[in-house]
C-alpha cells in the first residue's frame, strides 16, 4: 500500500519539498497531502513592497494548487491545529489526517518578546494581510494629512517607527521613503513629503542588519543616512503604548504609525509538541538527515526546525528552506523505500538587501565573499528573485509590476 505523507506548511519548505518530490517519486508510489491554511505561497521577501505600494498582493502569491495539481498530490486548505505525534495524526479543523511520515513546516509566528503594547499598538510584517493593513495605513495617514491644517499635528502623523533594524525594518523604511519622494509627492501637492515625513529605525543592537555580513551593515548605514532614516541603535524597546514606543532607558519615540519587524519565535504547533527534543528556542531539534528524534516519521526543515550547523542553529531565512528541499526529498523518497538516507550538508549562498530604488547590498559568499553596493547590487538583487520566483505568470506579473513602479507610479490608491 502506497505510504501517506502529510506535509503542514506550504510555505518556502513545503513549495520546493513538493516540487523536488515529484521528479524523484514514481507515479501511486505515495498519497501526499499539503495542508495550509491558505491556498497560496506567500513570497515574503517581497512583502514590504506590498507594503509600500511597490507590487500589488498577487505579485508575490503563487498558488498551491498549481504545483500540486502538477505532481497529481492532494492539498486541502484546512487550519492545523495539533500534531499527535504518538497517534501520528495531524489534527485539523476538517478532521484528522493519518500519516506515516510527517514533515511539519508551518514556519514561525511574530515574536513580540513579551513586550507589552505590540500586539495593539504596532503593525506586524509577517502575513500578506499585514502587508496590506500598513499599505492602507500609510496612505490613510497621507488623506488625513492633507486635511491637517496644524504643521505640528501634520508632523505626528507622517511620523513612523519601525523597530526592527534587521532586513525587514531596514527594507521597508527606505522603501517607505521611495514612496513618499517619488510617487505620493507628486499626488499631494499640498503637503511636503519632502521634509515632513520623519521614519525612525529602532533597534536593541549596536548595527543594524546583525545577522548580515558587517560590509553590508556599513553599506546599508550610508544609505539609510540619503534616504533621511534616522537609525537609532542600542535602543531597547520596553513597552509600546498609542502612538509612542519607550525604551529601557528611559527613551520615548513618537510615531503616527508603529510598525514592528521584530523577528519571529517558534511555531506553537512546533513548540508544543510532546514526547520530541525541543531546542532552548523551542524549534524541533532534527538531525542531519532532518529526522527529529531518530524518527523515521518526523521530519523538519525551514523556520520549525533546529539543524546544527557549525555549532550554531541555520537561520530562519527562505534561502535556507530552498537549499534543504532537494536534500529532504531525495531522504523522504529513501525512507518511502527503506534506503539508508544521506546527511545534508549546508552551504550558505550569501545575503541580498534592498535599499530602494537602484540600490541594494549584495554578499556573493560562493563567489570569492565578494561584497557589492549600489547599482550592481540592485542588478544582482532583482535579477535573483525574479529567478526564484516560480512560474511564468508571476514572473511576468513581477517583472511588469517592477517596470510600472519604476517608471510611472506605485499602487497608491487605497483599494483593498
Ligand atoms: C517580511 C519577511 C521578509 C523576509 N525576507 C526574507 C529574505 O529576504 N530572505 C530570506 O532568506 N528570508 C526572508 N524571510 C524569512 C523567510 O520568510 C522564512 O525563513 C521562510 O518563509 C521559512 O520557510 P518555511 O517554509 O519554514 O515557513 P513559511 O514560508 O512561513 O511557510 C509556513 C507555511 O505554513 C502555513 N501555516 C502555518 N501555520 C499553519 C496552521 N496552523 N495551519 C495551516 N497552515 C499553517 C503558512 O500559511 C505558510 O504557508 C522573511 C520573512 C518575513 C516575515
Amino acid at each position: 500500500m502506497a505510504k501517506k505523507i502529510v506535509v503542514v506548511g506550504g510555505g518556502f519548505a513545503g513549495l520546493h519539498l513538493i516540487r523536488r518530490l515529484e521528479g524523484i517519486l514514481r507515479p501511486g508510489e505515495v498519497e501526499l497531502t499539503l495542508l495550509d491554511r491558505n491556498n497560496y505561497h506567500l513570497f515574503t521577501p517581497l512583502l514590504y513592497q506590498v507594503a509600500t505600494g511597490e507590487l500589488p498582493p498577487h505579485a508575490v502569491a503563487y498558488p498551491l494548487r498549481l504545483p500540486i495539481a502538477h505532481a497529481h498530490q492532494r492539498f486541502v486548505q484546512t487550519e492545523v491545529e495539533g500534531v499527535d505525534v504518538e497517534r501520528r495524526a495531524i489534527l485539523t479543523a476538517d478532521g484528522d489526517f493519518a500519516y506515516d511520515h510527517l514533515v511539519l513546516v508551518p514556519g514561525s509566528v511574530t515574536n513580540d518578546f513579551g513586550i507589552a503594547g505590540v500586539a495593539s499598538h504596532a503593525l506586524p510584517v509577517k502575513t500578506l494581510q499585514d502587508g496590506l493593513v500598513v499599505r492602507k495605513r500609510i496612505l490613510e495617514t497621507v488623506e488625513n494629512a492633507s486635511r491637517e491644517p496644524d504643521v505640528e499635528r501634520r508632523k505626528a502623523l507622517l511620523s513612523f517607527v519601525i523597530i526592527g533594524a534587521g532586513p525587514v525594518g531596514v527594507e521597508l523604511a527606505t522603501s517607505m521613503r521611495d514612496l513618499m519622494d517619488h510617487s505620493l509627492r507628486r499626488m499631494y501637492p499640498e503637503l511636503d513629503l519632502v521634509r515632513d515625513p520623519k521614519i525612525t529605525l529602532v533597534d536593541a543592537a549596536d548595527r543594524v542588519l546583525t545577522a548580515m555580513d558587517e560590509r553590508l551593515a556599513r553599506i546599508a548605514m550610508k544609505r539609510l543616512a540619503e534616504q533621511r532614516v534616522t537609525v537609532v541603535l542600542k535602543a531597547l524597546v520596553s513597552e509600546i503604548g498609542e502612538g509612542v514606543v519607550r525604551t529601557k532607558d528611559g527613551a520615548q519615540f513618537r510615531g503616527g504609525t508603529i510598525v514592528w519587524a521584530g523577528g519571529v519565535k517558534t511555531h506553537p504547533l512546533v513548540s508544543g509538541l510532546t514526547g520530541v527534543t525541543l531546542a532552548k528556542d523551542k524549534r524541533l531539534v532534527v538531525d542531519r538527515t532532518f529526522r527529529a528524534g531518530g524518527r523515521d516519521d518526523l521530519l523538519s526543515f525551514g523556520d520549525a526546525a533546529f539543524f546544527e550547523h557549525e555549532g550554531k542553529p541555520l537561520p530562519q531565512l527562505a534561502q535556507v528552506a530552498v537549499l534543504q528541499a532537494p536534500a529532504v526529498a531525495k531522504n523522504l523518497a529513501r525512507l518511502v523505500r527503506g534506503q539508508v538516507l544521506e546527511p545534508y550538508e549546508y552551504h550558505r549562498k550569501g545575503d541580498l538587501i534592498a535599499l530602494g530604488r537602484t540600490h541594494a547590498g549584495a554578499e556573493l559568499a560562493r563567489a570569492g565573499d565578494v561584497v557589492l553596493g549600489g547599482l550592481p547590487a540592485w542588478t544582482v538583487w532583482r535579477v535573483n528573485y525574479l529567478m526564484q520566483l516560480l512560474g511564468v505568470r508571476n514572473r511576468a506579473t513581477l517583472l511588469l509590476e517592477w517596470l510600472l513602479s519604476y517608471f510611472f507610479t506605485r499602487m497608491v490608491a487605497d483599494t483593498p
